[in-house]
């Protein structure tokens, strides 16, 4: 999502004569912050310190994004050599008053044309409503605003006529999304973007299995466009767990929406997130969260440690009661138990063949690209370009990528004589 806002900032930027520059070069730097981690937030420090040194007259310092929303005028006074703060969203505003403050050379406005690549980032929900008892969030980005179809439709047409392959469309809750004019969910939406022609694939994430619909997922099974990808965070296997995380939904709920996208889409990948160690998580209910990973057979597990986070209802209230050596050796567990599941779940790939939507080439030459499961794939011995979609034998698979040659063209192997 801060991607999204990155791009959005800086198509207006572009529109309104800036142009694009290396921090040597540049006069104005913008940092587009996250601040879901301690660590995300303690880099956006770190930078605006190093800053300091670079500014000098002429330049400026901008910053925008979630931390600015949770600290607000506590930033003008730490760095008092931060020029704006500009709240998420609210771009036109400081273009104007940085064009007016500082007297730049401005270029010919660009327009947007051009600068799309093989994946356009819509932002089509922002907020969210619940209360995950961990997580920042809800207090950064405010309650949940989804983004007419309409709208939605509009900006992935002007995507693909700008050069969009491949449409991905983001809510921190994207479940939860409704029309505020009509009131029609995700699936709704899913099957509006399908119409806009020139679209090879739609990805949307990421997902709440207290909101998920199932319709969602029998939409997903009937398109040959939007792609075989699940984000679907877990966060805990015990039923006591999700419950101090106000998850909202049971180990069974979660379970029985992964069978059914399974029995719906047998290659879908399923990716999930886990929290370690959160406050009174004992041994057992840990334990009952590794027998769901191993259970379930995840594409990818996003794993973290719990840290308590001020301002959430968990960080202020509950004590973070699991000492670190313990939580370190569960994420290690996990991490040794999901690698393995990993490497099995991707050496199903070899033999098969692959859609891959082709987005560049490697340092080699070589075009790479994604597969409608979201794994990147070499392709060796072939001419494409960006925005191909072409169809791979897989030969090779690591943690890493797949590899393969376009269907058709396996090598020749030669007999092999046994005596
Ligand atoms: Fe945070 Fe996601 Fe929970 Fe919303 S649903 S509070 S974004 S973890």
């Amino acid at each position: 999502m801060n991607l999204a806002d990155s791009e959005s900032l800086a198509r207006r930027m572009l529109a309104a004569g800036y142009t694009e520059a290396g921090l040597e070069q540049a006069d104005v730097a913008i940092l587009n912050t996250c601040c879901v981690r301690q660590a995300s937030e303690d880099k956006v420090y770190s930078k605006l310190h190093e800053l300091r040194s670079w500014k000098r007259a002429g330049r400026a310092i901008a910053i925008t994004g979630c931390l600015v929303e949770k600290e607000k005028e506590r930033l003008r006074t730490r760095f008092p050599h931060l020029d704006a703060v500009i709240p998420i969203g609210e771009y036109e505003d400081f273009i104007a008053e940085l064009s007016r403050r500082f007297d730049y050379s401005l270029g010919e406005p660009l327009p947007a044309a051009g600068r799309t690549g093989i994946s356009h980032y819509v932002n089509v929900i922002l907020g969210c409503n619940h209360n995950c008892t961990f997580c920042i969030v809800p207090s950064v980005r405010g309650r949940e605003r989804s983004m007419p179809v309409a709208r939605v439709v509009d900006e992935c047409r002007r995507a693909v006529a700008d050069g969009a392959r491949e449409v991905v469309l983001l809510g921190q809750n994207v479940d939860a999304y409704r029309c505020p004019e009509t009131g029609v969910g995700l699936a709704g939406l899913m099957r509006s973007v399908e119409t806009v022609e020139g679209l090879a694939r739609i990805r949307f994430m990421t997902s709440h299995p207290r909101d998920l619909e199932l319709e969602l997922l029998e939409v997903m099974a009937g398109s040959s466009r939007i792609c075989r990808e699940l984000q679907l965070p877990v966060q805990a296997g015990d039923d006591r767990i999700l419950k101090r995380m106000a998850r909202g939904y049971l180990v069974r709920d979660y379970r029985r929406i992964i069978e059914r996208a399974r029995e719906l889409m047998p290659d879908i990948a399923v990716a999930t997130d886990v929290i370690v160690g959160f406050p009174g998580e004992t041994k057992e209910m840990y334990e009952n969260t590794r027998e769901l990973i191993r259970e379930l057979e995840f594409d990818v597990v996003h794993l973290a440690q719990y840290s308590p986070r001020p301002g959430t209802y968990a960080g202020d209230r509950m004590p973070d009661d699991v000492p670190a050596a313990e939580k370190l050796r569960r994420l290690n567990e996990l991490l040794a138990i999901q690698r393995e599941i990993a490497a099995g779940r991707t050496r199903r790939w070899i033999g098969t063949d692959v859609e891959v939507l082709v987005e560049g080439h490697d340092e080699l030459g070589r075009a790479y690209g994604r597969i409608r499961q979201g794994k990147r794939c070499l392709i060796k011995r072939a001419r494409c370009s960006p925005g191909d979609l072409v169809t791979v034998t897989v030969d090779e698979a690591s943690a890493g990528q797949l590899a393969g040659v376009p269907a058709g063209r396996q090598e020749r192997r030669l007999p092999v004589l046994v005596t």
